[in-house]
């Protein structure tokens, strides 16, 4: 009786020595040059133009208001500041582009276009990439950046700091007015001569928008603490609704979403 139970276990044995005893190793042998399916040489093609595009692909992408996205991070540090009383005021940034809109304008994150068309119009001519160092700046970012300046036009989407890769500071003040040399109202450039700037060279306004330069050794500050110079650029009027750009500390405040 006891054999029915072993006989599974003797025949199982008495199969895997049969299959090794069948099992025969051949390496399999196949010459450089053999192939199992013929393929054809790649074409290499270019990409197609976007429909906006004229002279074909840019080098360098193409400034959007996502360029503008507040640069403010939790890993700053704490600011603190020594006020004209003696007393030490504390500044902490904000979560940055992870943390917020940009500024909205009618339930939309807007930029003004003419910054942005500018910025891209600078590197499409210049053929060097502009960076963006400062777009958007939510007012936590603002007071960090800059805690004696409480009425940036950063805050409000109507103002921009950049440099441009590799080109000179003069150059870029050049594209910046020969952007605007066909339109008779805006071609018209003056200087700003009061004494309230931070800059050295004296600042340049149409009525649409004022720039200034800031030299390697002016105006640093936690957004700009590159070694290069750089430009600051604001929108002094909207020409689409003919209405001055002003910065408003309600407005500031109110239109941006804390996520
Ligand atoms: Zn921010």
């Amino acid at each position: 009786m006891i054999w029915l139970f072993l006989l599974p276990f003797l025949l199982s044995s008495c199969k895997a020595d049969d299959r090794e005893m069948l099992t025969k190793a051949e390496p399999i042998v196949r010459k450089s040059n053999n192939k199992e399916y013929l393929l054809k040489e790649p074409v290499i093609r270019p990409s197609p133009n976007y429909p906006w595009t004229k002279k074909g692909p840019s080098k360098y992408t193409k400034i959007t208001k996502e360029h503008f996205r507040c640069k403010g991070s939790f890993t700053n540090p704490v600011r603190t500041v020594v006020q004209k009383s003696g007393s030490l005021e504390r500044y902490f940034d904000c979560g940055g582009m992870d943390r917020h809109s940009l500024y909205l304008k009618e339930g939309q994150e807007f930029i003004y276009p003419v910054l942005i068309n500018l910025l891209n119009y600078v590197q499409e001519v210049s053929e060097h990439k502009v960076i963006v160092t400062s777009g958007y700046r939510c007012p936590d970012h603002s007071i960090y950046v800059e805690p004696s300046n409480r009425s940036s036009k950063h805050m409000v989407g109507a103002a921009v700091t950049f440099y441009v890769q590799d080109y000179e500071i003069q150059k870029v003040v050049n594209l910046i007015q020969k952007y605007y040399v066909q339109d008779k109202k805006l071609c018209h450039f003056e200087r700003y001569t009061k004494e309230d700037t931070d800059c050295s060279i004296q600042p340049w306004m149409n009525k649409e928008i004022y720039f200034k330069v800031y030299k390697e050794n002016e105006g640093r500050n936690c957004d700009n603490s590159h070694p290069f110079s750089y430009i600051s650029l604001q929108v002094r009027h909207d020409m689409s609704c003919d209405k001055k750009v002003v910065y408003s500390w309600e407005e500031a405040f109110r239109s941006y979403l804390r996520k």
